[in-house]
């Protein structure tokens, strides 16, 4: 039965592909995974809710420190062609590290009514350096496929598993994986991605789309990278590795800016205005399909890396999409950049124990709202890379030392963990 649904809507997309081209199906996929599986799509809503309260109750905050994504790319080919040269690979990280980072020699197309939101998001990519036993790698893998359909399948996600011709993942908590292999419907689909989840209750292990081992992306081969020599035809306008660029887009937390839906349908963030639909892999200038409900009125934002836009007129993620991008890597994905875990579900001191000043330059203090709360164990502070820079016993702790940036403290009490986090002035 389960196999039917999905073969109906391979069918469907195959002929919507046709003449939309359907760039991107991470909603379908999402979508069909949540009629599948009622829970997943609470779980994943409860996720782009919680990411959107922060966001908005937080505002923009210039965040001080650089995150630092390690990523294996997975070469799954069924030709010879479809085996990348290394050349291709390492473009795609140097355009993934321009994009994140607002390098892009393109900024410079961004509209003068979009710039003052445009934001750097402070988030860099590199090629995995150890594999997950611990041994040196290029952080690349390459795998003859052998798919049973004879092609790879959003829906099957059959690329993700060498039990079904493709390629297992490496441990998806702490590596970006990203499979980049012939996708079924060619032009139609260019790539799609998992949105990180939290904890799903009463889940299936091992069937449901919670798998942990499907989390990342998957790439369609020719338009992987800069200038891919097989990007020709139609997909000449789609050449510069933003495909890749919008898929990490959505496995950091964000959703297309047009909401998927009309001018009611949202992204969840303040400063993308709304759209009623994608930008149709041109690029229009003039496309302006809502109305401000409030502030001035503003163009689609055809230049987001979330809009469907050619490649040659993406240029931009605004404040609110890194805001979420950056909270999704500190409370979803923290092990990817090396953060301690959250452990929010395992304590009930959350909200009785807070950290002043906060920024600060020469000291914090840990302050206790309840006289039940002990503090238990050593304080432990880490940077955001991962590294222990101090431990003490004091709840009033010397930081002068430390370089100006975000800090995350771990304090143990008699109620469990709790991990906040500091900026360093
Ligand atoms: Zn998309």
């Amino acid at each position: 039965m389960q196999r039917l649904f999905a073969l109906l809507l391979v069918i469907c997309l195959c002929f919507s592909g046709v003449s939309a081209q359907h760039r991107c199906v991470t909603h379908d996929v999402y979508l069909q995974n949540s009629l599948q599986y009622p829970t997943y799509g609470q779980a994943v809503q409860a996720m782009y809710q919680s990411a959107s309260d922060w966001a908005s109750s937080n505002g923009w905050q210039k965040s001080g420190g650089v995150y630092q994504i390690p990523v294996v790319v997975h070469v799954v080919y069924l030709t010879p062609d479809q085996n990348l040269h290394d050349s291709i690979i390492y473009s795609q990280i140097a355009v993934l590290n321009e994009d994140y980072r607002r390098m892009n020699a393109d900024t410079l197309q961004t509209r003068a009514a979009f710039l003052p939101v445009a934001a750097d998001a402070e988030i860099e990519f590199f090629l995995a350096t150890t594999d997950p036993d611990g041994n040196p790698t290029t952080g690349i893998t390459r795998t003859s496929g052998t798919p049973s359909w004879g092609t790879f399948s959003p829906f099957d996600d059959n690329v993700k598993f060498d039990s079904l011709g493709g390629k297992n993942a490496w441990p998806t908590n702490r590596y970006l994986n990203i499979w980049v292999c012939d996708l079924v419907f060619g032009f139609g689909i260019l790539g799609y991605a998992y949105p990180p989840i939290g904890t799903v209750p009463n889940w299936d292990p091992g069937v449901a789309p919670a798998d942990s081992r499907k989390q990342g992306v998957v790439i369609h081969y020719p338009v992987f990278g800069r200038n891919n020599p097989l990007a020709t035809g139609p997909l000449a306008s789609v050449n510069r590795g933003r495909t890749t660029t919008h898929e990490v887009g959505h496995y950091l937390g964000l959703r297309h800016i047009w909401g998927d839906g009309d001018c009611t349908m949202d992204d969840g963030i303040a400063d993308t205005p709304p759209a009623a639909s994608d930008a149709q892999q041109i690029c229009d200038w003039l496309k302006n399909t809502c109305t401000e409900t409030s502030g001035p009125e503003l163009p689609d934002n055809i230049e987001n890396y979330m809009d469907y836009a050619s490649d040659s007129c993406m240029n931009m993620f605004t404040q609110g999409q890194v805001s979420i991008m950056r909270y999704v890597l500190e409370n979803f994905r923290q092990e990817l950049v090396g953060l301690p875990l959250s452990v929010h579900n395992q304590t009930t001191a959350n909200g009785l124990v807070g950290l002043f000043p906060n920024p600060t330059s020469d000291q914090i203090q840990i302050y206790l709202l309840s006289a039940d709360i002990i503090i238990s164990d050593e304080i432990i502070i880490g940077d955001v890379h991962g590294k222990i820079c101090l431990t003490t016993p004091l709840s009033t702790i010397d930081v002068s030392n430390l370089p100006v940036g975000v800090y995350w403290v771990r304090i143990t009490t008699n109620r469990g963990e709790i991990i906040q986090k500091f900026i360093k002035k």
